[in-house]
C-alpha cells in the first residue's frame, strides 16, 4: 500500500483562517505554517513547519503517512541538540536518540517526530555550554544546572502538545523513556494510549550523563542488560530489534 499523505490543502485552509485567544492558562496558540515533502536517509516524511504565540520559536513536525484523526500514532519528542544532532557530541546521546526515532519511523505506516527547538533541556545553546563548562570541571549534569540558576529541566510540552492538535492526532503511543514527559503531555490533554521505549547504550563519554540523568531526572535506563528493560514495561511485546545499533523497540498491547 502506497505511504498516505496529509491533507495539505486542507489543514493549510483551515490553519491560515485560525484565529483564537490561545487554550488553557498559558493562552497557546499555534498555527502551521508550511508543509513539504522531505524525502531523507530515513525514509520518506512531510516536514511540516509551525507557528505559535508562545515561545516565538520555529518548530517542526516531520510526519509520516496521515496522521489526521489517527489513533495511537507513535511519536517522538525531540529537543533541539545542535552539538549532538549535527555535529554528534558524544557528551550526550541526542543524535543516537534522533536516529534511532527517526529510523523506526521511517519503518512504520505512520508517525511524528516533532523537533522542538528548546535546546539544552531548555535553557538554551549558550547556558548548555555554560553548564558544559561545570561539567569539565567536576559537577554533573543537574548540579550545573542548578549552579546556573535553572531546574534540571527546564522544557515545555505545551506547543508540543498544541502541534499535535494542530495535526489532529487523536491519541498517541509516546517513544520516550522519560515518564515525566508522559505525564507531563497528559495534562496538557493529549491522549497517550501507550509508551514505546528507545534505549540506546551509553558511550564512554555520555555514561556518566545518562547514569545522572537517570538517577537524578527519573528516566528509565538500562545499559545493565535487557532483563530490566523487560521489568520496566507492562506486557512487552518485540516489535523490531536492531542489534547493530543496539536500538530495541517494544510497544505496549
Ligand atoms: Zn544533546
Amino acid at each position: 500500500m502506497p505511504l498516505r499523505r496529509l491533507p495539505i490543502k486542507e489543514l493549510l485552509d483551515e490553519n491560515r483562517y485560525h484565529d483564537c485567544e490561545g487554550f488553557g492558562k498559558d493562552y497557546v496558540c499555534v498555527r502551521i505554517a508550511a508543509v513539504a515533502d522531505l524525502p531523507s536517509r530515513y525514509g520518506q516524511f512531510q516536514v511540516v513547519a509551525f507557528w505559535n504565540n508562545r515561545d516565538g520559536k520555529e518548530h517542526a513536525a516531520f510526519v509520516r503517512g496521515d496522521v489526521t484523526g489517527g489513533d495511537e500514532v507513535p511519536v517522538r519528542l525531540h529537543s533541539e541538540c545542535l552539538t549532538g544532532d549535527a555535529i554528534g557530541s558524544l557528551r550526550c546521546d541526542c543524535r543516537d536518540q534522533l536516529e534511532a526515532a527517526l529510523g523506526a519511523i521511517g519503518r512504520m505506516d505512520s508517525g511524528i517526530l516533532l523537533y522542538l527547538r528548546q535546546e539544552g533541556r531548555g535553557i538554551g545553546f549558550l547556558n548548555k555550554i555554560r553548564a558544559y563548562g561545570l561539567q569539565d570541571h567536576g559537577l554533573d549534569t543537574v548540579e550545573a544546572n542548578i549552579a546556573l540558576g535553572f531546574r534540571d529541566d527546564e522544557r515545555d510540552y505545551s506547543v508540543a502538545a498544541h502541534m499535535l492538535f494542530s495535526l489532529k492526532v487523536q491519541s498517541i503511543r509516546l517513544m520516550t523513556n522519560n515518564p515525566r514527559k508522559i505525564g507531563g503531555l497528559e495534562q496538557l490533554g493529549v491522549k497517550i494510549a501507550g509508551r514505546i521505549p528507545l534505549v540506546i547504550p551509553p558511550n564512554p563519554y555520555n555514561r556518566f550523563y545518562l547514569e545522572t540523568k537517570s538517577l537524578k531526572s527519573g528516566h528509565l535506563l538500562d545499559h545493565q542488560g535487557r532483563e530490566r528493560l523487560l521489568e520496566q514495561m507492562d506486557r512487552p511485546i518485540v516489535e523490531g530489534m536492531d542489534e547493530e545499533q543496539g536500538l530495541i523497540l517494544q510497544q505496549q498491547e
